[in-house]
């Protein structure tokens, strides 16, 4: 039976400055992600792609202009999933690869592995002819004046919430129902400013950045990892579905009333359930999203 098509994509969570530049860069890339997802192409290309848009607008902490780690590097983190077969793939700690999504793409089809990392991911990324780019591509003015702040201040700071910041980057993610019923998630992140060399975040993690289930929902998660990690978020908000029988929107608002209750967790989510429907929620200030469902209007959120 056909089934009607819903996508949701964010630009991660916290207090934006100057919202309109965002507005319209994640309104545009859900418009283009619509357009897939009508002319029937699956809900793990449209996440992909809308993903590797992100990842390419260095407005956001994602493949060009990522954040930068104490050692003034950019290395990056990214997750993918197949709600039809738990299928997943995902990189972290990677270094000069253009789209990091993309890469987890390739080790979920092209590996007998979901995860992998540093030097081997880079190895199997050349393998595979991923696009690579060079440390210049990725590091951006603004980056580095975030970081040489955090790094005067001795703190380690989600993107969003760096104090001397006017301009609020974040992480990514895009969830979509297509067509045929199937869904599927994408995360990818620069991760968290000044992080130490080799910190992973949630987004890598399979149930805590990001997850998908055809039978549940599809998630991905923005905020301070260590804390999505600690409460397997986005499974958890899988579960809730499952054992609860309720929509995304409920749902979401659960499992982020869960992160805050069990480790003061800051951040936010965005679902779409096995129905369609779409659901977002989280503890910062705001969260930069867009979606859209089949039949209904491009919607921008932000608080
Ligand atoms: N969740 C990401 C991480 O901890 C950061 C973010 O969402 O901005 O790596």
């Amino acid at each position: 039976m056909r089934e009607r098509y819903s996508l949701m994509i964010h630009g991660g969570a916290g207090l934006i400055a100057d919202k309109g530049k965002y507005q319209s860069a994640v309104l545009e890339i859900v418009g283009v992600g619509e357009k897939m997802l009508s002319e029937g192409v699956s809900a793990l290309d449209t996440v992909e792609h809308c993903v590797t848009l992100l990842e390419n607008n260095p407005l956001f902490n994602a493949g060009k202009g990522s954040v930068l780690n104490e050692e003034g590097e950019v290395e990056m983190d990214a997750a993918i999933m197949n709600g039809e077969n738990l299928k997943a793939g995902s990189v972290a700690g990677i270094t000069h690869i253009k789209n990091p999504i993309s890469l987890a793409r390739a080790v979920m089809e092209k590996s007998e592995h979901v995860m992998l990392i540093g030097t081997g991911a880079k190895k199997f990324a050349a393998v595979n002819q991923i696009e690579k780019e060079s440390s210049e591509y990725f590091i951006i003015p603004d980056r580095v004046r975030q970081w040489e702040e955090s790094k005067k201040q001795n703190k380690v700071v989600l993107d969003h919430s760096g104090s001397n910041s006017e301009k609020k980057f974040g992480t990514v993610g895009a969830v979509a129902k297509d067509k045929n019923g199937n869904l599927a998630a994408a995360t990818s992140t620069g991760g968290i400013v000044n992080k130490k060399f080799g910190r992973v975040g949630d987004t890598p993690i399979i149930g805590a950045g990001v997850y998908a289930d055809n039978e549940t929902c599809a998630v991905s998660a923005t905020g301070f990892g260590e804390q999505f990690i600690r409460t397997v978020l986005s499974k958890t908000i899988s579960d809730i579905i499952f054992y609860e029988k309720i929509s995304a929107q409920e749902a979401a608002q659960n499992g982020i009333e869960y992160l805050v209750r069990k480790v003061q967790g800051l951040g936010g989510v965005i679902v779409i359930d096995r129905d369609g429907n779409c659901g977002s929620a989280f503890s910062t200030p705001a969260m930069i999203r867009a979606q859209v469902s089949e039949g209904k209007d491009i919607t921008f959120l932000l608080d």
